[in-house]
């Protein structure tokens, strides 16, 4: 199937309220550009440098969601059109993303990553250590960067339970917290287990290889 086809297809299985994030990553301009021209508006790239030359050369008003984890020295290079940061995952980071958002007048969204996998080669912070950043006085001091929610990456398996029951964990958090912190985006959920993070209240799926077929690595 072609990307567009491939798209379209995805989206049949969205409700209305979940946004699409296509995962682009290693994928040349040209099959991005596949997808924009079959609407797709929101895009994924997880390294800063591949992210940014993707944004010279591709229309202004295609939204650039950072999904990966972020090294902070190259916060500079993006915070001037970054839509959004996914994986913030400790107050440096934030601190640095405020910092050079200011130089370009603008508030960064970002949402906190909490590790919901049993794995550990996943980022991320505890649900306690998520706390105490969201309630303390240093992020008060941030004007230019806006906490919008929570992400999450699941174990990468194909048992349902087990996915079900670290989805549900994020959701009972977000559920519990939305209102103090004003948040409005979990995302969660990517091509093996959107439908299953979708069922389990994700409000963001974050969609690669079902769109553009698999990476080469
Ligand atoms: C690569 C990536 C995805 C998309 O993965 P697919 O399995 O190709 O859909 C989603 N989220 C993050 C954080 C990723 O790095």
């Amino acid at each position: 199937m072609s990307i567009a086809q491939n798209l379209k297809e995805i989206q049949s299985q969205l409700p209305e309220e979940v946004s699409l994030v296509a995962v682009s990553k290693t994928k040349p301009v040209s099959e991005i550009m596949e997808a924009y021209e079959a609407g797709q508006r929101i895009f994924g790239e997880n390294k800063i440098q591949e992210m940014t030359e993707k944004w010279e050369q591709m229309p202004q008003d295609v939204k650039w969601h950072m999904i990966g984890h972020v090294q902070t020295n190259k916060v500079k290079y993006m915070a001037q059109f970054v839509n959004l940061v996914h994986a913030v995952d400790r107050l440096k980071l934030l601190k640095e993303i405020n910092k050079q958002a200011k130089k370009h007048n603008r508030v960064i969204d970002c949402l906190l990553q909490i590790k919901i996998a049993e794995e550990d080669s996943k980022f991320g912070m505890t649900e306690d250590d998520a706390l105490q950043l969201l309630n303390s006085e240093a992020l008060t001091m941030l004007p230019h960067v806006k906490i919008k929610g929570l992400m999450g990456m699941a174990t990468f398996t194909e048992d349902e339970k087990q996915l079900n029951e670290e989805f549900s964990r994020l959701k009972h958090f977000y559920d519990t917290h939305q209102k103090a912190y004003g948040f409005s985006i979990l995302s969660m959920g990517m091509s093996g287990d959107f439908s299953v993070a979708i069922a389990n209240g994700s409000n963001m799926v974050r969609v690669g290889s079902a769109i553009f077929g698999a990476r080469n690595y």
